[in-house]
């Protein structure tokens, strides 16, 4: 059964999952330098081929045209932020991103204020993912909440710290305050956050690689955080992008997404960086897995 969805098709495309309401954030979209830099480990004919089924994902001279997004959810009694961007003008991820993200300017066209998110999810320690994590005074951006991380990131990356400049830049000046401030929620594997909304470790990209799964009224719906950064890799779990961090262990857990998504056809995907929010997986004449823009 297709389950069917509500979206408004506007600047914030929302999908209602039973009792739970899921909104995408665009924070930023640009080119980030030629696509095959990002997966050098796929054969270019091949990656500069998907251009014809993916072109949102192609920039000038087949640059990777990078979408990063965020989540809002609103669910019973919470209102959960899934990631916050590149962050402002002096977040780490400003050295290969060239602007600031407009993730607080989406929430506000929302009607939200930084002090009503009650939880932040932190899908995984990657720059384009906590970069709005504080103020550029390095206090919590969002001061009444709770912010859920896995464990094994947090520890990943207060152990490169010492030894890895980006790393030290993130957990400085993003992580690090939060840390200090008392407000980390540490998760190991599957924690429930609320009705109908829980987070999983679904490692690879990171070691504490973490996604969303919403379930409401029998519809699903996962973020899928950098699970997936290319529409591709729904036929192709096995290419690996340059920042997984373990490419083996990131495709496994690709294909157990893939398989997931195979027995629940009506499932939807949020995926951060494709040139949608919201997708289905759909086969094509090849009988590989593909993406599909809902
Ligand atoms: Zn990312």
């Amino acid at each position: 059964m297709t389950q069917s969805l509500r979206t408004d098709g506007g600047d914030r495309p929302t999908v209602d999952v039973g009792h739970v309401r899921v909104t995408a954030l665009l924070d930023g979209t640009g080119d980030i330098g030629p696509i095959t830099d990002s997966f050098p480990d796929v054969p270019a004919d091949q990656l500069l081929a998907y251009k014809q089924r993916y072109p949102g994902v192609y920039g000038e001279d087949d640059q990777w045209h990078l979408w990063i997004r965020a989540w809002l959810i609103r669910a019973a009694g919470s209102l959960i932020l899934v990631d916050t961007g590149i962050g402002g003008e002096n977040a780490p991820g400003q050295a290969w991103f060239e602007a600031p993200g407009e993730l607080m300017a989406q929430l506000e066209a929302e009607g939200i204020r930084p002090a009503d998110i009650n939880l932040v999810v932190i899908t995984h320690v990657h720059e384009d993912h906590v970069g709005g994590t504080v103020t550029p005074a390095g206090d919590p951006a969002f001061p009444a909440a709770r912010y859920v991380v896995q464990t094994a990131d947090l520890a990943w990356q207060r152990a490169l710290a010492p030894v890895d400049e980006e790393a030290r830049a993130v957990w400085d000046t993003l992580l690090q305050p939060l840390v200090d401030k008392g407000v980390v929620q540490e998760v190991e594997g599957t924690a429930d956050l609320a009705s109908g909304v829980q987070v999983q470790l679904l490692p690879g990209h990171t070691p504490g690689h973490q996604v969303v799964r919403v379930a409401s009224e029998g519809r699903r719906l996962v973020i899928s955080g950098d699970a997936f950064t290319h529409p591709m890799q729904l036929s192709h779990p096995d290419w690996p992008n340059v920042s997984d961090d373990a490419p083996v262990i990131a495709a496994t857990s690709r294909r157990k997404l893939i398989a997931e998504l195979g027995s629940h056809p009506g499932m939807v995907l949020a995926p951060t960086h494709f040139a949608e929010p919201f997708g289905r997986m759909t086969f094509g004449p090849d009988h590989l897995a593909g993406w599909r823009a809902v």
